[in-house]
Formats: C-alpha cells, structure tokens, sequence
C-alpha cells in the first residue's frame, strides 16, 4: 500500500515538473503558464498528448522535437525527473498527510528559484511573493494537523524574516550589486518558512555549498576563480534541507558543543 502511494505521488511528480518547467520557461519573459498550450519553442508547433508525457516523452524522442527536429532543452527531462524523484521522498518521509501537501508546494516553488536563477541569473518576484504568502499563513495559526512541518510562529517567522532581509539587504548595499535584490527577497522568505534561528541554518548551508560548487568548479576548469555564481540556487536548496531535516541538524550541533 505504501509503496504503490510513493509510486503514484512519483508519477504525480514528473507531471508537476513538467509544468514547472512552463513556469520556469515563461516567468522570466513575463508571459502567462496556462496560455498559449505548450509548443516546440523552435517551430511553434503545438505539442500533443503524446509529446507531453514528462520523461517518456524526451527519452523516446532522444531529446528533439518531433515536428522539426530541434534539440529541447535537457532542462526539461531533468526538472521532470528531479521533481518525481523529491516528490517520491517526500511522500516515503510524510506519507498521506497535510504535511506532504505544504512539502511538495515548497519543492516546487524552491525548484523553480533554483532553476531560474541559475539559467538567468533572476529570482522574479513572482514566485518569492506568493511564497511569502504562504508561509505567513502557515506562521499566523498553529494548525494543529500539520505538526510534521518546521511552522515558526508567527514572532519568529517575523524575527527570521526580518533578520535575513535586513542580513542580506546590508551585504547588498556592501557588495554593489554582487548580491541581487533578488537574494535578498529570497532569504526574506526564507526566513518567513523557517523561522529564527533556523534561518541561519540555511543561510550558512547555501554557503557552504556554494563555496564546494565554486571551488570544484575552478578545479573541474569549468569556471573561472573570480567569476560570480549565483546565491539563489544554493540558498533555495539548503532551504529544503533545513525545512527538512532543520531542527534535527541544530539539536546535533547543540549536541556536539555540550
Ligand atoms: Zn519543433
């Protein structure tokens, strides 16, 4: 029974990524995800059923367009899949529950910053608001049904909100535009979900994995010692792993300083 739970939410997944790759397509062109249906971006035609199915679709037709040949981006096939994958764990973590609802709505809306700052080098506004919405609304009631998600209340929800933007408002002023708007909105909402102290969890998370990724990156030659990456998708991640498994990294850590 459980299994066939986590299969069909699996499933559900690579259907959910395929439309967060519409999202994460027409967002940072300010065009509408429900109109026009989807189309090849290289001969407008339009796709069919057959076309859509997330993952099958792309391996059976290795990767192009079935009209006109055109190579899609490996993006799409990469959002669909990752997306079923999380969405399988969360459904093995939570189970059916209220919980496994407010989890997926966050990978979904972190996989979409993750995805789009890293190809644009933007974190639209679009996406960071209603994410603020939702997790004030998480933080104003105790919800009494939804006792497996990290919820701060809402004093500490405002605490961590107001601390990370007010953190990564001043490295912004201090950096000259090496840090984007964009982060800082980001780790305002960051804050609202997680909470104080947990948001410093994730900041320090996103940066130290940003700083592995960099310096791999310099050792792999793939990028240049003083190019810039872009916070948003190292910060977006650690925010899953903190809205995760949060709490249980800060009583170990507490435990290793006792
Ligand atoms: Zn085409």
């Amino acid at each position: 029974m459980e299994i066939l739970f986590i299969v069909v939410f699996a499933l559900l997944g690579l259907v959910v990524g395929s439309f967060l790759n519409v999202c994460i397509d027409r967002l940072p062109q300010s065009k509408s995800i429900v109109f026009p249906p989807s189309h090849c971006e290289a001969c407008q035609h339009k796709l069919a059923a057959k076309d859509l199915i997330p993952v099958f679709s792309y391996l059976r037709l290795c990767g192009r367009c079935r009209y006109c040949k055109a190579a899609v981006p490996r993006r799409l096939f990469w959002v669909e899949l990752a997306t079923g994958v999380v969405f399988a764990l969360l459904a093995w973590h939570y189970g059916l529950s209220p919980a496994l609802g407010v989890m997926a709505f966050y990978a979904c809306l972190f996989t979409i910053v993750f995805v789009i700052d890293l190809e644009h080098g933007i974190i639209p506004n679009k996406v960071v608001y209603p994410g603020m919405v939702v997790a004030l609304l998480l933080a104003l009631y105790s919800w009494p049904w939804l006792t497996q998600v990290i919820k701060p209340g809402i004093a500490s929800a405002a605490l961590g909100g107001g601390i990370g933007f007010a953190l990564f408002f001043l490295i912004a002023i201090a950096s000259r535009g090496g840090m984007g708007w964009g982060d800082v909105k980001l780790v305002g909402l960051i804050g609202l979900a997680t909470g104080f102290p947990l948001v410093f969890l994730s900041i320090i998370l996103g940066a130290v994995l940003g700083g592995i990724v960099a310096v791999a990156l310099v050792i792999a030659k793939k990028r240049k010692f003083k190019e810039t990456l872009p916070f948003g998708p190292f910060l977006a991640a650690a925010a899953m792993v903190t809205l995760l498994w949060g709490n249980n990294i800060l009583s170990w850590y507490l435990g290793l300083l006792m």
